[in-house]
């Protein structure tokens, strides 16, 4: 039996139109994109189509550079930081996905000083501690639009601005935002990526404001924007603009589907507590809490639902979640937090049964 997949943050199923718009690419259109014959040409305008359909969702003022991932995306702009002469700070919200937070500690041994900036008890930026940690010398600081754990909308435009007043540049990891809701454009770099908006994996892109400088990750042919060497693949960049033109299609039906999904949710799990603001948050998370539970159990109890344990992170390494601990939450409370995701092709009666049989699978284990 399929499980009623509720784990829209891990990744999202690809759209049927996506699935369209990927084959030719896949079979008979073959050509390299940077070839200059015809067959290279057709391919090249599907990659510039693709392009556009993403460049939509996002500020006018800049440019998209299609990565292999949005890890390789968030990377690439990191290394802005390196750009800015006398600046060496970074500053990153303690609760961002280790994309960010794992590479603004990587650039410690680069001779930067990493800032981890404190969030409260909602998982909200303590914005006085981002003043008071800014300076003269801070070169980049770097926050999330939609927590992937605990699904908490941080206050972008507020942070770009305190950024740029300090004179610092400011990265905003989008992905478990955009194509979902509108993308605020004061931020210098945004990520994104393909797989949590029904398009493919193995594709993202970074946003890049006009005239800011990105040093290479990628060595090689300089294919993409002389800023990302490797042959793009014409295939995925479909797949991901029409992913994006479905999304801003559908924004709007999209949220009102996912919060009737997620109010419902919030009824049947009415004994349990939500981690996380209530009102500064996308409905299609719910990270909820049960005193007692133990989740690893509860999680091999219910094989008839796909979702998500507050107690490991993403990368399934049974390390407590630092995005729980970071709202203050004992290591027995992380433990008995679960993630719940809705998505675009979830209906009511799966909200229904994976809410009975987790609830009966708790109950059973609590009794
Ligand atoms: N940032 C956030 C908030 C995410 O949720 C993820 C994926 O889980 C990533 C970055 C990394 O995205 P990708 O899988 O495209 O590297």
């Amino acid at each position: 039996m399929t499980p009623v997949y509720l784990d829209n943050q891990a990744t999202t199923p690809l759209a049927p139109e996506v699935f369209d718009a990927m084959l030719p690419w896949l079979k008979d259109n073959f050509g390299n994109p940077h070839s200059p014959h015809v067959l290279g040409r057709k391919a090249a305008a599907a990659v510039e189509v693709a392009r556009e359909q993403v460049a939509a969702l996002l500020p006018e003022n800049g440019r998209v550079i299609f990565t292999g991932s949005a890890t390789e995306a968030i990377n690439l702009a990191m290394g802005a930081a390196r750009t800015r002469q006398a600046r060496n700070r970074i500053a990153v919200i303690d609760t961002e996905h280790a994309a960010v937070r794992d590479t603004a500690l990587w650039y410690r041994t680069q001779g930067f000083e990493t800032r981890l900036l404190p969030v409260d008890a909602d998982g909200l930026i303590l914005l006085e501690e981002l003043e008071a940690c800014l300076s003269e010398k801070t070169a980049l600081v770097g926050a999330m639009l939609v927590n992937n754990e605990i699904g908490v909308i941080q206050p972008i435009e507020q942070i770009a601005e305190m950024a740029h007043r300090a004179g610092a540049l400011m990265l905003c990891d989008a992905v478990q935002g955009f194509g979902r809701l509108a993308i605020p454009p004061q931020p210098d770099l945004i990520a994104l990526s393909g797989h949590k908006i029904y398009g493919p994996k193995g594709i993202g892109a970074l946003w890049v404001r006009d005239g800011i400088e990105l040093p290479p990750l990628i060595h090689g042919g300089g294919q993409e924007q002389g800023i990302r060497s490797g042959t793009l693949s014409p295939a995925l960049c479909a797949g991901l603009g029409r992913a994006a033109k479905i999304c801003a299609e559908r924004m709007q039906a999209d949220m009102t589907h996912i919060e009737a999904l997620a109010e419902r949710a919030r009824s049947l799990f009415g004994d349990w507590t939500v981690n996380g603001s209530l009102e500064q948050r996308y409905a299609g998370n719910l990270n909820i809490r049960r005193d007692g539970l133990d989740v690893a159990r509860l999680m091999s109890d219910v094989r008839g639902v796909a979702f998500s344990a507050g107690s490991a992170c993403a990368s399934g390494s049974g390390r407590p979640s630092h995005v729980l601990a970071a709202l203050g939450l004992e290591p027995l409370q992380i433990k008995s937090s679960i993630r719940l995701g809705f998505g675009r092709y979830n209906s009511l009666e799966d909200v229904e049964q994976a809410a009975h049989l987790i609830n009966q699978a708790a109950e059973t284990q609590l009794s």
